[in-house]
């Protein structure tokens, strides 16, 4: 394995483009992957405000890098601005990840989904024939939802701020699926009780520790049966994860996705997947 970095004239350049972005472990995540496939590739973040998602792609087509990560709030906007995009990608309305095409063309995808589903799996959970909550109906929560219904889970309550984004989430989800305001703490309660699988999917408690903590759901509402994964991964150990821990439920934070979903968008990219466990001991250590 090739542990140094060596830049030079001929290094292939990826980077996230987000607002925030400074607080973000790709580039840690995806540099160790990097070095784990033995590539001359680096990966940096790029601060890129809301509204300027085309120019970011003005930029990568000038400075011929050779692909990016998208995050919040670019997601949407993106997916209506590549050239082509896989299935997934344009059912989501998503794109977490640009690849330059050997033909030149910007291909977006979406790999959140299927990194979740991958590290549920790593940690025992399967989520075939199991009922589950997302609570949240962004990039994100879309790319979850389809992910879920693809893998085989019986059924999907998708509980969002506003409803039109829920609906728009059941969509995906199988056949019985449903869309439930936020706010709706009747129909949260019954989706508490029909779930077993409860996966936080908003932007609600990033960057929040202390007092400043916030649930997305009532605690009240948590029961020591369910499988409790919260996506936001700064703080790694969030409120909601906190209050799960103390109720007895089974916890999965969000490090393992982001980890699985990098590894996923390097295989894209490079056409080979990185060595998981080398990219996890980054981020960990980053984090300690
Ligand atoms: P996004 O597309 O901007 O969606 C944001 C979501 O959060 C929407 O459902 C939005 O509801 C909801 N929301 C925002 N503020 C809220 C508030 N004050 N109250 C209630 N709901 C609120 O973002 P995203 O890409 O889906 O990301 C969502 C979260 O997942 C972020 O924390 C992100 O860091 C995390 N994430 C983690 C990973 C990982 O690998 N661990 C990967 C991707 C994302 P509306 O639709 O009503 O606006």
């Amino acid at each position: 394995m090739n542990t140094q970095v060596r830049i030079s004239a001929q290094t292939s350049v990826v980077g996230v483009i987000g607002d925030p972005v400074r607080h973000s472990l790709s580039p840690v995540i995806h540099n160790a992957g990097f070095r784990s496939l033995g590539v001359d590739w680096v990966y940096v973040a790029f601060e890129v405000a809301a509204g300027k998602t085309a120019d970011s792609l003005s930029a990568l087509r000038t400075l011929h890098l050779r692909g990016l990560s998208v995050t919040m709030p670019h997601k949407t906007e993106m997916a209506t601005l590549v050239d082509r995009s896989s299935p997934s990608a344009i059912a989501l309305r998503s794109v977490n990840t640009v690849e330059v095409a050997s033909d030149g063309a910007l291909v977006g995808h979406s790999t959140d989904g299927e990194g979740l589903l991958t590290n549920l799996r790593s940690h025992g959970v399967h989520t075939e024939n199991l009922s589950v909550l997302v609570i949240g109906a962004g990039g994100a929560g879309r790319s979850v939802v389809d992910a879920l219904s693809r893998h085989g889970c019986k059924q999907v309550v998708v509980a969002n701020r506003s409803l039109d984004g829920a609906v728009f989430a059941a969509g995906l989800a199988p056949v019985g699926s449903r869309a439930i305001a936020l706010s709706d703490e009747p129909a949260l309660w019954r989706a508490t009780q029909e779930c077993d699988l409860i996966i936080h999917a908003t932007s609600m408690g990033m960057g929040k520790t202390g007092s400043d903590s916030v649930l997305p759901i009532p605690l009240d509402l948590l029961q020591q049966r369910h499988i409790v994964v919260d996506l936001v991964y700064h703080p790694l150990h969030t409120a909601l994860l906190r209050v799960a821990e103390e109720k007895g439920c089974q916890i999965v934070n969000g490090l393992g996705m982001l980890v699985h979903q990098a590894a996923l968008q390097q295989e894209i990219w490079t056409g080979h997947l990185p060595d998981i466990q080398a990219m996890l001991s980054a981020a960990s250590q980053a984090l300690s």
